[in-house]
């Protein structure tokens, strides 16, 4: 059996981010090995006058640990049915969208396009209906891709350890499960039905995927349900106990901040450019070797302005309705719309024009033991 992560009370993790002073500040920044109280301070409203500061030591750290690259990826929305009701998605159960599931055919289409765009790295997404898009489909799927490109994820409902063992022998290399918010009473209000109404089952979903041999875990959490800086304490002591107990797993971390979605859901709480900006310094200084993503969610000023200070990894071209690369005028049933419209062609430029690789490939499933 997994050990269990268990979390401090989320008003607590509230309550210390807020008590850093300025000296808690300048001594995290001068700590060789941050620690999580070092976190607190550089999340806390007292690091806010030390942004710049912050920005050049993040962006120290990411040229050491990860060169001048950025990895690029893009998503395939396999289906947008989804048996759970979470407020401030577009995919909930109750919204009126026009709902499909992509065939096996269709899915590999979708994938040919992403290949022929240059994409080595790509992440399988769908809402979460496992008599829609179960192991099974997701297994199959796997094993047509598996050799066209170098690293295949998933992003769909959380599983149990026997099915990622499954998936993972299929050529699925990595993970991303969000919690969304790790305060668990907000966690009932936003869940309205579903299985993931579970809170503790998805807390426990990275571990599970770590243990059934992922090569590679993400974590996160939704910005605009709550207060950033509580969350991202709680991410990074997620993230401290999962490199602990799964010493071997590279881990990551992704900062979706909320987008207008059908449903008419508006963030409960604004979380601005400086505050992501914030979070994701703090993340590079506390934990240099974690990968961190910047996704399509966010626009390309904001995206340009990030490279090479923290993130590295970016989605490109990105579509969020099942079947929109095939098909780009089809844009009912997409999850959120993105802030980044550009092409492939237009990221990798200004990636390039900033002096950066793009890098599509960091990992060949081929180096999996058994393939
Ligand atoms: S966030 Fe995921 S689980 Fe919730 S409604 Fe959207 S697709 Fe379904």
């Amino acid at each position: 059996m997994n050990p269990l992560f268990t979390l401090p009370d989320f008003q607590t993790l509230a309550q210390t981010v807020q008590s850093p002073t300025s000296r808690d500040v300048e001594q995290a920044l001068a700590a060789r090995t941050p620690d999580i109280h070092d976190l607190a301070a550089l999340i806390s409203p007292a690091a806010e006058s030390f942004l710049p500061e912050m920005a050049r030591r993040s962006a120290r750290i990411t040229a050491q640990r990860f060169g001048r690259t950025t990895q690029l990826y893009a998503p395939i929305y396999l289906s947008n049915f989804c048996t759970n009701r979470c407020a401030y998605c577009g995919f909930a159960a109750n919204n009126r969208i026009a709902r499909r599931v992509l065939s096996f055919d269709e899915a590999e289409a979708e994938a040919e396009i992403l290949h022929s765009r240059g994409f080595q790295h790509i992440l399988l997404v769908s809402g979460e209906a496992e008599n829609v898009v179960g192991v099974e489909y997701l297994e199959t799927i796997a094993l047509r891709l598996r050799d066209k490109f170098a690293a295949v994820s998933i992003e769909v409902q959380p599983l149990s350890t026997t099915d990622y063992a499954r998936l993972f022998a299929a050529g699925i290399t990595a993970v991303a499960v969000y919690q969304e918010t790790y305060d668990p009473e907000l966690y009932q209000q936003v869940h309205l039905s579903g299985k993931k109404t579970d809170y503790h089952y998805r807390l426990e979903t990275p571990a599970r995927a770590a243990a059934a041999g992922m090569r590679e875990v993400g974590i996160g959490a939704l910005l605009g349900l709550h207060d950033w800086r509580a969350e991202g304490l709680a991410i990074g002591l997620h993230l401290a106990w999962l490199r602990k107990n799964f010493w071997s797993t590279a881990f990551t971390v992704s900062f979706p901040r909320l987008r207008p979605a059908a449903g008419a859901f508006e963030p409960l709480v604004p979380v601005s450019e400086k505050n992501l900006s914030q979070l994701i310094f703090a993340l590079r200084i506390f934990d240099p070797d974690v990968g961190l993503y910047l996704s399509t969610r966010e626009e390309a000023r904001y995206r340009d302005g990030m490279l090479g200070l923290g993130p590295t990894r970016y989605s490109a071209g990105s579509c969020t309705a099942p079947g929109g690369y095939s098909n780009p005028e089809m844009t009912d049933g997409q999850q959120f719309s993105v802030g980044d419209e550009r092409t492939v062609e237009e990221v990798t430029q200004a990636i390039i024009a900033k002096g950066f690789d793009p890098v599509s490939k960091d990992w060949d499933s081929a180096f999996q033991a058994g393939k």
